[in-house]
């Protein structure tokens, strides 16, 4: 197969072509063509993949679960993702606030720039404190009560509560595993059933993957860029520098972290890895959602990196919502910074209380975009420094969550990878030809249809 027929190659391109018009239009004013007549396409792949990322979940991990052998595996499986999410996200804290530690990016943002900064973001700021001001009152436990849903439909009725549906999969696929086989078999085949279904509907979405992905990213910088192109290079000089050291921290967690836990528990190469969660990095780029990428994200880890759906349909689920390495960084790099700003010193204790609010936020916060910013607020009210001060970095805002949500994926696929082969339940796909498994599949799926 020629290469531009890859769908990798296509989503690359759809990227590339994005960018390019985005850029035109900004510079045009066709601010009003993108959002009616290119927009509307990133917008239709989107509720795409969000609506089949509720069903996905719910027929997975029923799935996954009732197929292990008994709960002593899915204990094993349970605490070795759990224990991996919380271990990889303190991680991801401590290097956010070393890097900014030491590169200090709060220093060189001049002050008149300051003023403006939070002059033109200001109104921003007032929507996301509200939200923030309702998750600061609550209690300790309070996340861990908001996972149990009092009605399923109504959880299932929004895509904001995929923790919910994670926790209903969890009770049904344990209880299934509980009953009589024969009694257990009829439900088990449904959603066997359902499943197979739902991998046919990604493969399918997948295929207006380029196009969606051209809608979402010259969206995306027709919105950052507004009708002023001129200020985005003074945003770039003021806040270059911040988004500097976030950015190092992505790759650092990407290209150092991940393949130090890769090497030690996995035979997989990590050049194989990365080629295989390449689809999910760049929908998760395009459309700042590790919920909306879901369900690339399964499809990648298990056709392209081996993982058994049994592993996979528990860890990559749970993953999305609760493990977000990338908005970790940019949590511990953004309250430093702001602080900094603001000229006010953050002792030791304050650093470390962003670790553990950002640990219990991580939790709770949503799969969607700009998630991370309303978490932030929570972390700055708890270390004492003005939550207004967020007005600071919302210029950079959408590109930093476009590259933290493909932190987040990565780091799920991670997960699943280690997982998958600590339990035996990993197989290094090798391909000897340079081709995808997922290429592969094409390829089938068009020689059945010719
Ligand atoms: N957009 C991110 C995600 O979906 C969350 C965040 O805002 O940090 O993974």
């Amino acid at each position: 197969m020629p290469w531009y027929k890859k769908l990798h190659w296509q989503i690359i391109i759809g990227l590339i072509l994005g960018l390019i018009f985005g850029v035109i239009a900004a510079m045009q004013g066709w601010q009003q063509f993108t959002a009616n007549w290119v927009a509307p396409f990133g917008d239709i792949f989107m509720n795409l993949l969000m609506l089949i990322a509720i069903p996905l979940i719910l027929a997975s991990l029923i799935v996954g679960i009732s197929s292990l052998g008994d709960l002593d595996e899915l204990a094993s499986i349970g605490g070795k993702t759990i224990g991996l999410y919380i271990v990889a996200t303190v991680i991801a804290l401590v290097l956010g606030l070393v890097l900014v530690n030491t590169f200090q990016p709060g220093a060189v943002v001049p002050e008149a720039m300051q003023t403006e900064l939070q002059e033109t973001y200001g109104g921003d700021v007032e929507e996301r404190e509200a939200f923030a001001e309702e998750a600061a009152e609550r209690g300790p436990l309070d996340p861990f009560v908001d996972m149990v849903p009092s009605n399923f439909f109504d959880s299932a009725s929004d895509n904001a509560n995929m923790l919910q549906i994670v926790f209903v999969a969890f009770l049904v696929g344990v209880a299934l595993l509980l009953v009589k086989r024969e009694k257990a078999e009829p439900l088990i085949n449904f959603f066997e059933s359902l499943n197979a279904l739902i991998i046919k509907l990604v493969e399918i979405i997948m295929w207006t993957a380029p196009i969606g992905v051209f809608g979402l990213i010259a969206d995306a910088i027709v919105s950052v860029v507004g009708d002023q192109p001129g200020q985005i290079m003074e945003l770039l000089g003021a806040l270059g520098y911040y988004s500097a050291v976030v950015v190092l921290g992505f790759a650092i967690m990407i290209f150092v972290v991940y393949p130090i836990f890769l090497r030690l528990f996995t035979d997989q190469p990590l050049y194989e890895f990365f080629r295989g969660i390449a689809p999910a990095q760049l929908v998760a780029f395009s459309t700042s959602s590790s919920g909306a990428t879901l369900p690339v994200t399964m499809d990648c880890v298990e056709k392209n990196l081996g993982v058994s759906n049994e592993v996979s349909s528990f860890v990559v689920p749970l993953g999305a919502t609760i493990n977000m390495h990338g908005t970790a960084i940019y949590q511990a790099v953004t309250a430093v910074f702001i602080a900094q700003v603001l000229g006010m010193q953050l002792d030791l204790m304050a650093q470390a209380t962003i670790v553990i609010i950002a640990v219990m936020a991580s939790i709770g916060s949503a799969a969607v975009p700009a998630a991370g910013v309303v978490m932030l607020v929570v972390i700055l009210e708890a270390i004492g420094v003005p939550s207004a001060g967020i007005a600071l970095i919302m210029g950079v805002e959408r590109p930093l969550d476009m590259l933290r949500t493909l932190n987040n994926v990565t780091g799920d696929a991670m997960v699943a990878s280690v997982v998958g082969a600590t339990e035996g339940k990993a197989a290094p796909i090798e391909m000897q030809d340079g081709t995808m498994p997922t290429d592969v599949q094409e390829e089938e799926v068009m020689e059945e249809a010719e």
